[in-house]
């Protein structure tokens, strides 16, 4: 413990996002004197925007499959440590209500605000000490202690937790700066790319692009990976839960493959030209796809006519386009419309007990500027309290 004065701190926590908050005040409350930092005017902005301003804080289901990692098995002890159950205990303890909205997500029936209020409360019982607003002008460490100048004041601590965040949505403040402080002390940090991302398409996918705003129910598959959720077209490409799932375990170059028909027998179409010979496909498909992507894919297909006329063959073929649907996507829309960061600082360089750094020590990273990252669906969180947690017990 520290000998109190004003500029000295036990641990400082540079980012007041849901990983630093979380850290900071579980530190707090064990009674260690804490300095949260950030650069922004107010904390917790990706809380306030989350989940379309309801914030989806976390899953009923968060095994470590659901996380993308060099290392699958880094964040297993965190999760194991913090699980859905003890956030929820919080949220239910500041009076918060929820609802799970389908696959396990949970929400605020309110809004996102209250997950920032309810964190920061629980700062204020801890006795985190904030500085928002305040960049960080110099670092140093020496003697054991990391010293920062922050505005005119210097503060010093022998710990130091980097809880800044991935690149996602640089307009919200994101910045490189975890990456960089990582650099700067010999932790390797594996390249960081946008996942949970809208997919771009090229010209050859053009009629696809006449169908921006239409969503329809796909199983998306990327290699052996697969999501059965909504997908929607965009004016650049495709988005939507499906597609922004697969984003994260694509590889720029690689195919994807869309099920269009996920609900339907192998024999679908065939079935449909025994029981209405008279309807042409794009009426067939209709009945399990919107009116436009029926036509489209009715369109792509090549099949004209009434089924009754088409031979089997050819409805084979076409169930089969639709059914694996190949593209190759250009690319992503980028970290500015990125839910999160994968890739970030290696967790070869942590303790996945205590997310301390192993060759430097009070040195600690937390959140998503870690290489670790959730799918869709509050894993995101579930991950930033989970490592804020480890960090703030071990401070
Ligand atoms: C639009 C959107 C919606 C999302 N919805 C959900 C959802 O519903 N459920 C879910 O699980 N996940 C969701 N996510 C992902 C989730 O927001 C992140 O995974 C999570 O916020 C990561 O927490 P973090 O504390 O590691 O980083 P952040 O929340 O990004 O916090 C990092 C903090 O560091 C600060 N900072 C950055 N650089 C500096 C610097 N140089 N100096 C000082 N401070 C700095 C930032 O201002 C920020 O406050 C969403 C993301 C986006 C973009």
């Amino acid at each position: 413990m520290n000998t109190p004065s004003s500029n000295s701190y036990d641990a400082i926590v540079l980012g007041a996002g849901a990983a630093g908050m979380m850290c900071a005040f579980t530190a707090g409350q064990r009674g260690r004197k804490v300095l949260l930092i950030d650069h922004a005017d107010e904390p917790g902005k990706k809380i306030l925007i989350s989940g379309g301003g309801r914030c989806n804080f976390t899953n009923l289901h968060t095994p470590p499959e659901r996380y993308l990692s060099a290392n699958p098995h880094f964040a297993k002890s965190a999760l194991r440590r913090f699980a859905p159950e003890d956030f929820i205990a919080l949220v239910d303890r500041h009076r918060i209500s929820w609802h799970e909205k389908g696959l396990g997500q949970l929400f605020c029936d309110g809004s996102a605000r209250q997950i920032v209020t309810m964190l920061l409360a629980e700062c204020a019982k801890g006795n985190v000490e904030t500085r928002f607003g305040h960049s960080v002008c110099e670092l140093e460490h020496a003697d054991g202690m990391y010293r920062l100048s922050c505005g005119n004041e210097t503060v010093t601590a022998p710990a130091l937790v980097i809880a800044t965040g991935g690149l996602s949505i640089p307009k919200m403040g994101a910045t490189g700066f975890a990456y960089d402080l990582a650099r700067k002390f010999g932790l390797a940090v594996l390249a960081p790319r946008p996942a949970l991302v809208p997919l771009t398409l090229g010209k050859d996918e053009m009629l696809f692009q006449s169908l921006s705003g239409v969503s329809a129910d796909v199983v998306a598959r990327a290699g052996t990976v697969k999501f059965r959720e909504a997908a929607l077209f965009t004016h650049k490409g495709l988005s939507g839960p499906a597609v922004l799932q697969i984003s994260s375990y694509w590889t720029p170059g690689e195919e994807i493959a869309i099920d269009f028909l996920p609900h339907s027998g192998s024999a679908w179409l065939i079935e449909a030209k025994r029981k209405q010979p008279r309807s042409q496909l794009r009426s067939v498909l209709a009945h399990a796809l919107p009116a436009r992507l029926a036509e489209a894919l009715a369109e792509r297909t090549g099949v004209r006519g009434e089924l009754a006329n088409t031979p089997d063959r050819m409805l084979d073929h076409a169930q089969r386009l639709l059914s694996d649907w190949r593209f190759r996507p250009t690319g992503t829309e980028g970290f500015a419309r990125a839910e999160v960061t994968a890739g970030g600082i290696s967790t070869d360089e942590l303790s996945s007990q205590t997310m301390q750094a192993r060759n430097v020590s009070g040195l600690y990273a937390i959140g998503e500027a870690v290489d670790v990252t959730g799918w869709l669906g509050g894993y995101n969180f579930q991950w930033a309290w989970a490592s804020g947690w480890a960090a703030g017990h071990a401070l």
